[in-house]
């Protein structure tokens, strides 16, 4: 009776997803037809278990944000603390809330260089937007106010609002409705030679630094980076990257964004992804990690300079989120931080990056199309390859990466694909940063298991 009742449920639950749940990212007419892939139903550490009673490990930390994995009590005491001592309170016409002073005074004494302040918002694609419209208000205090275009490079993921989503250089994304931010220009990334190409072309492509020739510094008010590229393949800043941006940025007075989204708060083994390369960005914006994905939170941080140009302003200042600064999601930062910090949560993951690369080490030795196996801390990802000697892709049609990803989930991992781009099958790999070395190998051994798979069908 029991069993009947939740499969009845469970069957009405999918039709009433069907009907009335329009998803993100989703195919909306295989959605209609299929219905949910999965419905999650409770989480405890690393795993995740659906309406059905099957548990996964969630080797994506769902969106690159449950860093502390799911369950944890001390998240939820810190919410059920706040909320019952105030449900909410705004931060407009200079009202505050202890929570949010107390977690921008902390971002701040963790934050690299001379990060000096914090604007909070709901999420990552507010904060970047923020970012571009804090740059651009920069400028005009300046005395600047033609520096409005912003450079983002190839495979950049930054966000689904207008302006984020017009930096974001993923196809489908950029141009989701055809609304567009014009002052968003588009630079050849790290992965890519720079051939200078015509000027005079319109979809004229080159890197940062012939972009900003041909734009002309002066209208330029900041270039946006991923440290570690996330949604866009799992692409790591060569080294020197980031400081020859840095300096070039410099030497053309243009603000760096670094957008840390996923890399912020331990993901890449440091607490920002940035500080892998000792570089201090102008402005960075944060999310997900924050919180461990526990509330919905963002922020943008800015140097002093900019800080300290901004306090000058003596109007009100034109922006804001109603739920900018939310004492509850703040207070569930401030416990994450002291999580991160209390537990050595970035020792582990460090240790955990090792045991991630041996088992990589062992599925290149084992599978001959296995490549390009990567891990800056518990960000991580592998490509499949035709020929990897000869670099070859497979041919459009296989779609390597998501089959291996389709058998993972047949075999209970949960991890995410990147393969939107012509001849680049990757599969992306971003555990809670909790997890343990077992975790890790049960992980290994269901990729082995779904590469086993895999090589069947090439065969
Ligand atoms: N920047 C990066 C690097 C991201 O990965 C994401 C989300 N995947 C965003 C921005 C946007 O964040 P949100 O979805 O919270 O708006």
């Amino acid at each position: 009776m029991v069993v009947s009742q939740t499969a009845l449920n469970i069957a009405e639950l999918i039709e009433a997803d069907k009907k009335h749940y329009l998803h993100p990212t989703t195919v909306p007419k295989l959605f209609v037809e299929n219905g949910p892939k999965i419905i999650f139903a409770k989480g405890e550490g690393v795993r995740v278990t659906d309406v059905q009673g099957k548990s996964y490990i969630d080797g994506a930390s769902m969106l690159w944000n449950v860093n502390l994995g799911h369950g944890n009590k001390e998240l939820a005491q810190a919410a059920y603390d706040q909320m019952t001592t105030i449900a909410y309170s705004s931060s407009f016409y200079g009202y505050s809330n202890e929570k949010a002073v107390r977690l921008a005074e902390k971002v701040v004494s963790i934050a690299p260089g001379d990060l000096s302040a914090i604007f909070f918002t709901s999420g990552g694609s507010e904060s970047n937007d923020t970012a571009f419209k804090l740059a651009r208000f920069y400028w005009d205090l300046k005395g600047r106010p033609t520096k409005k275009k912003v450079i983002s490079i190839s495979r950049s993921y930054h966000g689904a609002t207008v302006s984020a989503g017009t930096a974001t250089r993923i196809e489908g994304f950029h141009s989701f409705s055809g609304s567009k931010d014009p002052d968003m220009v588009r630079a050849k990334s790290h992965l890519t030679n720079c051939e200078l190409g015509d000027r005079n072309d319109p979809n004229y492509e080159g890197c940062i630094r012939d972009v900003i020739e041909k734009e002309g510094a002066d209208t330029i008010a900041a270039v946006i980076l991923e440290p570690i590229q996330g949604a866009g393949g799992v692409h790591v800043s060569p080294d020197g990257y980031l400081q020859a941006v840095k300096a070039l940025c410099e030497e053309n007075n243009i603000l760096l964004i670094a957008d840390e989204v996923i890399c912020g708060f331990g993901r890449t083994g440091k607490m920002f992804g940035v500080d892998n390369w000792n570089v201090v960005p102008d402005i960075m914006s944060v999310a997900k990690g924050i919180t461990g994905g526990y509330a919905q939170l963002g922020g943008v941080l800015i140097s002093k300079e900019i800080r300290d140009t901004i306090v000058q302003y003596d109007k009100i200042l034109g922006h804001g989120f109603t739920y900018s600064g939310h004492p509850t999601a703040c207070a569930i930062g401030l416990k994450t931080i002291e999580i991160l910090e209390r537990d050595n949560i970035l020792e582990n993951v460090n240790n955990m990056e090792k045991e991630l690369k041996k088992g990589f080490a062992y599925l290149t030795d084992k599978y001959r199309y296995f490549t390009k196996s990567r891990a800056v801390g518990l960000l991580a990802g592998f490509e499949l390859q035709q020929d990897r000697e000869a670099d070859l892709p497979f041919a459009e049609t296989v779609r390597p990466a998501t089959f291996v990803v389709e058998q993972c989930f047949k075999r209970n991992l949960i991890l995410r694909a990147a393969d939107f781009e012509k001849g680049k099958d990757i599969v992306a790999i971003a555990p809670p940063l909790i997890i343990n070395k077992e975790e890790i190998s049960e992980m290994i051994n269901i990729i082995d298991a779904a590469m086993t798979e895999f090589e069947k069908t090439v065969k």
